[in-house]
């Protein structure tokens, strides 16, 4: 089967399956503080959907899957899904982006059905602030969760920080996440803030990259690492003195559509082409009306063919979310 290639000569590697849309904390730039109306149960795609879309996009040769949410911990029986993708297909490399609530109860069984990484989402070492902004005081929960999944032996944990200006981007802060990384052997990537449907991000403290830089090279020097993945959304950096690795995904000042080889299913079953674009194709009704696969293949190139060349730009004064768009966390990050 000839790979998944857009009309800008950019190959489709990696997709991302989102569980849920339900997650056990709530935060602020991810969802409304009113909340949102949840997905149905039954809209939301089994376990035995999932794994035929997967081995739909494997004949692609694709080989990357991460699963999101919400919060893929909180999907019950998740552990089996993980079990089944990759006793079908050992030769996956099967991710998870998690808040890491439930990991310290889950690390041993994720490791044994097959998981082979974990980004965990941490945005803030101390307690208050990350109850104020999780509106959860799950900051011990996650710490033990972390610890866990090294003592299980996952080796390629990568923590993401979504940088806020008034919150984790003075020097205290960022010191907190290198003594985190010395500790348990992690690199700590920084996510510019994001627009979406839902949340406040102007006045939400958006800080750039480079200014969090900044903050670094002014008590140890960053120095810019060799781009190994051409595809990756994160440019690599180390710490000179701590030798800790720091990652920047700068979605708004320093954009990667250009690399982009994602795709996405949303929990409900909605093939998303990109993060930022409303247009969705809906992949569940073909899933469930008994559609051979050449007609969901169909499908999803038409999709890629409508991929995006470049999200706008979010530095416009102007620019604002779509407001009937999903909010992020009914995407899957
Ligand atoms: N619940 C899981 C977690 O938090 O890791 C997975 C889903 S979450 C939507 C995926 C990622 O999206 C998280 O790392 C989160 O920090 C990030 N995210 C959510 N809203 C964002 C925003 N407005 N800007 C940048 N990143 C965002
Ligand atoms: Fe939940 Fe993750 Fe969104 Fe936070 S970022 S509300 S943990 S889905």
């Amino acid at each position: 089967m000839p790979a998944l290639e857009d009309r800008h000569g950019r190959v489709i590697g990696n997709v991302r399956i989102s569980l849920t849309d339900r997650c056990n904390l709530r935060c602020e730039y991810c969802m409304p503080i009113q909340g949102i109306d949840w997905i149905e149960r039954d809209e939301i795609l089994t376990f035995e959907e999932i794994l035929r879309l997967v081995s739909i996009f494997y004949r692609y040769d694709i080989k990357k899957f991460r699963l999101t949410g919400g919060e893929p911990l909180v999907r019950k029986d998740v552990v089996d899904l993980i079990r089944m993708i990759k006793t079908t297909f050992p030769d996956i490399i099967l991710s998870m982006t998690t808040n890491a609530v439930y990991l310290e109860e889950l690390a041993q069984d994720l490791k044994i059905a097959g998981l082979d990484r974990l980004n965990i989402s941490l945005d803030t070492l101390d307690h208050k602030t990350f109850e104020n902004l999780t509106k959860r005081d799950q900051l011990s929960a996650v710490l033990k969760g972390i610890a866990k999944a090294r003592e299980v032996g996952f080796d390629d944990i990568k923590i993401n920080a979504v940088s806020i200006a008034t919150l984790n981007a003075d020097e205290k802060s960022l010191q907190q996440f290198v003594d985190l990384a010395k500790e348990y052997r992690l690199e700590i990537r920084f996510i510019e803030l994001m627009p979406f449907s839902g949340n406040n991000w102007k006045d939400g403290g958006f800080i750039a990259s480079k200014t969090l830089r900044d903050v670094f090279n002014s008590f140890d020097t960053l120095e810019v690492l060799p781009m190994v993945d051409k595809s990756s959304t994160s440019t690599s950096w180390k710490l000179k003195e701590s030798g800790v690795k720091i990652g920047f995904i700068s979605s708004v000042t320093e954009t990667f559509c250009s690399a982009c080889d994602r795709m996405r299913i949303t929990a409900d079953g909605k093939l998303r082409p990109c993060l930022h674009s409303k247009r969705e194709y809906d992949i569940r009704e073909l899933l469930r009306d008994g559609s051979e696969d050449n007609i969901i293949e169909e499908l999803i190139r038409k999709g890629l063919s409508e991929k995006w060349a470049e999200h706008p730009d979010f530095t416009k004064i102007t620019y604002l979310p779509p407001v009937d768009d999903r909010e992020m966390i009914r995407i899957g990050g």
